[in-house]
């Protein structure tokens, strides 16, 4: 029986390294020795100042602040460290970390966002599935849990790229500018 697969983009031929400085928004990651007696070395966020979700909504729609999308209660934004292409995240302008005090307009809004988010995705990328998801609080693998942020990840039959959370490789099809020039067009106001 013949097998259709539907799969992840196929890799740019000559990928484009990312020159631009995001280094005044987003943590930056860092390998450092944790435990110097047993030589392991792990990967750790350095955090610049503030709340990064707020600093990049005060920098405005862009790729230096990696804002994709603004609207008044909700907003959506690249992931800087995506665990496959097209990972985008959701969340509501207000700094807010509790899910259970947004008020209904800002949770209304973050629903259409979030639906319009994955519209996108299955229109630019093609792709069969995807992961909607919260990690709320930092127990539950929020990295930032004062902001609440609902990731969005296009999935495809066959990919092994979902988990750089626990292992520590990530494979990309492609880079950060070429996920916001892809999807910037789904987001433009009409
Ligand atoms: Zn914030």
């Amino acid at each position: 029986m013949a097998k259709t697969r539907r799969k992840a983009p196929s890799k740019p031929k000559k990928p484009k390294a990312l020159t631009l400085d995001l280094t005044q928004i987003w943590p930056q990651e860092r390998d450092f020795m944790e435990r110097p007696d047993r030589y392991r070395y792990v990967r750790k966020l350095i955090k610049p100042e503030g709340c990064v979700f707020c600093n990049a909504l005060k920098a405005g729609v862009g790729l230096e602040s990696l804002v994709l999308h603004r609207e008044k209660l909700a907003m959506v934004v690249l992931n800087k460290f995506p665990y496959n292409s097209g990972h985008l995240l959701v969340l509501p302008t207000r700094h807010c970390g509790d899910l259970t005090l947004l008020s209904q307009e800002e949770y209304t809004a973050l629903s259409q966002l979030l639906r319009r988010t994955v519209d996108a995705l299955q229109k630019s990328y093609d792709c069969p599935g995807l992961n909607v998801g919260l990690n709320h609080g930092a127990v539950a693998g929020a990295g930032i849990p004062e902001h609440l942020h609902w990731h969005v990840i296009p999935r495809w039959q066959g990919d092994t790229n979902f988990f750089p959370l626990i292992a520590e490789t990530k494979v990309l099809a492609e880079t950060v500018e070429q996920t916001y020039n892809r999807l910037r067009p789904f987001f433009e106001e009409q």
